[in-house]
């Protein structure tokens, strides 16, 4: 791998893209700008989506089309073995619609919400196939370039799920390149699955004095928590778990009728990352069970004797007494009940990066900032390689461009 990647930048057709990208950077600077000042928030890349289809058209690539569920397509085509290898960057950023998107140049750098993520993605994938073209490339199997739809947040890949698992080239897909995020030096071979929920615990809830012994959402979450705090985990492979973020309850004098938390399960490997799940789904049971059945245990206090201020017996108290005479004392009304695990996120961006080891190590630039002097350049040679590797640009004829037939000759 790492051979044909150095012979291929050892081609003659290989430098003539690098050369055609560096004699296009003005270009590629401009459209970025263009691109970032389309607005794409979350769930609302359509306008971006029919722009960035007409920049694919104009450059000629095929079966050019939004798919079901918004991406853009486009087909470079290479001999024609039947596969097709992806390049992707993604439309969307996670900016909220009304974020105004004007680009601020200064020197060297630009500053806009989402100019880095992901815009100068799309607009490196422009460069690449005018790149490709430009010194005459052509790949043994078809490069599907995609604008996908639903990257950030809870966006959650949907359109990479959707070209994935229902997309027309499903079953043809045999690599996928994505340009993404802001370390341009780095490649990034492996992912962390993750797997986020929402748990929720639900009760009758009740005054905290009268209501006393009632169950209490927040004990079961509180054993939730306590459990998840004592779970094992292997250090290799990587598995993390975290309570993050919480909330519940109505007032301080109020047993709960809801509590909930959300949760972050993470595993570089599936097998534990299923493990980790397993755990947390046993905990959430035991945590209702033992709320239960401490609830079951402790009498509901009597209000008269609970309630020092309590007055004569009423029309409620008495109602209330012919509902326990009746043996409804700790039925399900008393339960914990709806224990609600709404699954937030099935996976998520890869963010576990390697070092690109033999190729150059780029510079860093800042968070909304995309520096387009030369590094992108650099990054363009890192990824333009590999990607033609994957893509099957043949290595025996790497370092004389002989064999490299013309896309379109
Ligand atoms: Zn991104």
């Amino acid at each position: 791998m790492t051979q044909d990647v150095a012979r291929i930048i050892a081609s003659d057709r290989f430098k003539r893209a690098q050369e055609d990208l560096a004699q296009g950077h003005e270009r590629f600077v401009d459209e970025i700008i263009e691109l970032t000042q389309i607005p794409a928030p979350p769930f609302k890349e359509e306008v971006r989506a029919a722009a960035y289809a007409e920049k694919f058209r104009a450059l000629g690539l095929q079966e050019v089309e939004l798919d079901g569920i918004g991406n853009v397509l486009g087909l470079r085509r290479g001999r024609g073995n039947g596969q097709v290898i992806v390049v992707a960057a993604h439309l969307d950023t996670v900016f909220p619609e009304g974020t105004d998107v004007t680009v601020r140049r200064e020197g060297t750098k630009l500053f806009a919400p989402g100019v880095g993520d992901d815009t100068r993605g799309l607009a490196a994938l422009l460069a690449f196939i005018r790149a490709l073209d430009a010194a005459g490339i052509e790949t043994e199997q078809d490069i599907l370039f995609v604008g996908d739809v639903g990257e950030e947040g809870k966006g959650d890949l949907r359109g990479i799920r959707y070209l994935f698992e229902e997309g027309a080239y499903r079953e043809k897909i045999a690599g996928f390149f994505t340009i993404d995020g802001l370390e341009v030096g780095e490649i990034t071979t492996g992912a962390v699955g993750s797997l986020r929920y929402r748990v929720t615990f639900r009760g009758p809830g009740g005054h905290s004095l009268n209501a006393f012994g009632t169950v209490n959402p927040a004990y079961a979450l509180g054993s939730l928590m306590a459990g998840m705090a004592r779970i094992e985990v292997p250090e290799a492979p990587r598995t993390t778990f975290c309570a993050s973020v919480m909330g519940g309850g109505s007032s301080i004098n109020a047993i709960p009728e809801e509590v909930w938390l959300e949760v972050d399960l993470r595993s570089v490997d599936a097998g534990e990352l299923g493990k980790l799940d397993a755990a947390l789904h046993a905990l959430v049971e035991e945590a209702v069970a033992g709320e239960n059945a401490r609830g079951g245990q402790h009498p509901w206090r009597d209000p008269r004797r609970a309630d020092p201020h309590r007055q004569p017996p009423g029309r409620a108290d008495r109602a209330r007494e012919r509902h326990r005479a009746g043996g409804l004392r700790g039925a399900s009304g008393l339960r914990l009940h709806a224990v609600d695990r709404r699954q937030l996120d099935r996976c998520q961006h890869p963010h576990e990066p390697r070092r690109a080891g033999d190729l150059p190590r780029l510079g860093r630039h800042r968070r909304t900032g995309a520096q387009p002097r030369g590094m992108d350049r650099r990054g363009a040679r890192a990824f333009t390689a590999r990607a033609l590797r994957g893509a099957g640009l043949d290595p025996r004829h790497g370092g004389d461009g002989r064999g490299l037939r013309p896309a379109r000759a």
